[in-house]
């Protein structure tokens, strides 16, 4: 083991934190394998050898947005052949057989919050039982400066018609140097936190997200992951960490998207830095599934879930498949040499796909 790694096990295994350089610093290790061992022994502490997945659905009812961010392939306007709005009936048809729905979308611009409050209320009325985790804290400011609505109000009129947590897109990088050039126009990290701040005093937990792999340093990578440890610190909402590998597509920003290295190598810092956050997520729709499946020995403890049709990172070239099925994710799991578990959208555990769960349960040594 590398110096440097010796030290992170020794600060960790006694309790201690690491700081902004040795995440760093971590970003320099050549000991990929090293470093991937130790973020899973980290994980290993919290999860044992659980791999976690949810039956889930992504849907993105428009594409139209009153932005152009650079980086987004996503995003259309009205009048161009690839815009599109799903009616609400489309909308209720995607529901069928999962256990979470996972909305978002670009900043509409003419559907009403009372739209979009319609729509979740009547997923419920269709679908009782689903979980509804809805709308990035971007589309929340928007919905409030239309509504004319504080953030407070925004949230808890959804949450009655059945928001249960808010997913983690939107926050990109938290760096004013990135959000300059690449979406001058949407809020920065202040905003993005005091949003899902609000939204955790009021019980609805959140997922956070990091844009990496396109203009940003490592230590911007970690200047982000810490600004949301110590949101964490504070409220003790968020359910997960997402890194999201972005994807190259039309936008010319980068040419090709961070090597499986550099993928791992996040999910294993993250892993390490995020001491406070249950839940790392290898998502399999930016990684790629092979990458997806490795990083559960990285650090990662979830690879997402069945998705159904995700357009937001296919708009930008995915070539990950656009669904994947329940029995491919167990085989992804466990060919990561983990035990696959079903979870429901905040992480309560619906099934251990494993004959001998008490043998999973067992605490592994550091
Ligand atoms: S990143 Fe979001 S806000 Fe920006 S253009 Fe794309 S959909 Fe709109």
């Amino acid at each position: 083991m590398s110096r440097l790694l010796d030290a992170t096990a020794r600060t960790l295994d006694a309790g201690g934190r690491l700081t902004r350089e040795e995440g760093v610093a971590l970003f320099a290790e050549e000991d990929l394998l090293g470093l991937g061992a130790l973020a899973d022994r980290v994980k290993q502490r919290r999860w044992q050898h659980r791999g976690h997945f949810v039956l889930n659905r992504q849907i993105n009812p428009s594409n139209l947005c009153v932005l152009s961010c650079r980086f987004c392939d996503f995003a259309s306007k009205r009048g161009r052949s690839d815009a599109y709005e799903m009616t609400m009936e489309e909308i209720l048809a995607k529901c069928d057989g999962v256990r979470e729905v996972h909305i978002v979308g670009g900043l509409h611009p003419s559907w009403s919050f009372d739209y979009f409050c319609e729509m979740l209320a009547a997923i419920k009325r269709r679908h009782p039982q689903i979980q509804i985790k809805a709308f990035t804290a971007v589309e929340i400011d928007y919905f409030s400066k239309k509504a004319r609505l504080t953030i407070e109000q925004v949230l808890l009129r959804l949450q009655a018609v059945g928001l249960v947590a808010l997913p983690g897109g939107g926050a990109e990088v938290f760096s004013e140097r990135v959000r300059k050039q690449l979406f001058p126009f949407k809020m920065g990290a202040p905003r993005w936190l005091e949003i899902h701040r609000i939204a955790h005093r009021l019980g609805i937990p959140s997922n956070s997200t990091l844009l990496y792999g396109h203009m940003e340093t490592h230590e911007e990578r970690v200047d982000h992951m810490l600004k949301l440890r110590e949101l964490q610190d504070e409220t003790h909402g968020f359910l997960s960490f997402i890194p999201l590998a972005y994807q190259p597509g039309k936008t010319k920003v980068v040419t090709r998207q961070a090597s499986a290295i550099e993928d791992l190598k996040t999910i294993a810092i993250a892993r390490l830095l995020l001491d406070n956050f249950p839940h790392i997520k290898a998502y399999w729709v930016t990684m790629g599934e092979e990458t997806a499946s490795v990083a559960l020995r990285f650090g990662a403890d979830d690879i997402d879930g069945t998705i159904g049709e995700e357009r937001i990172m296919h708009a930008a070239e995915a070539d990950s498949p656009l669904a994947m099925g329940r029995e491919r994710l167990i085989q992804l799991i466990r060919e990561a040499g983990c035990v696959p578990v079903e979870r429901d959208a905040l992480y309560h555990e619906v099934q251990v796909y494993d004959s001998d769960v008490e043998q999973v349960a067992e605490p592994v040594p550091a």
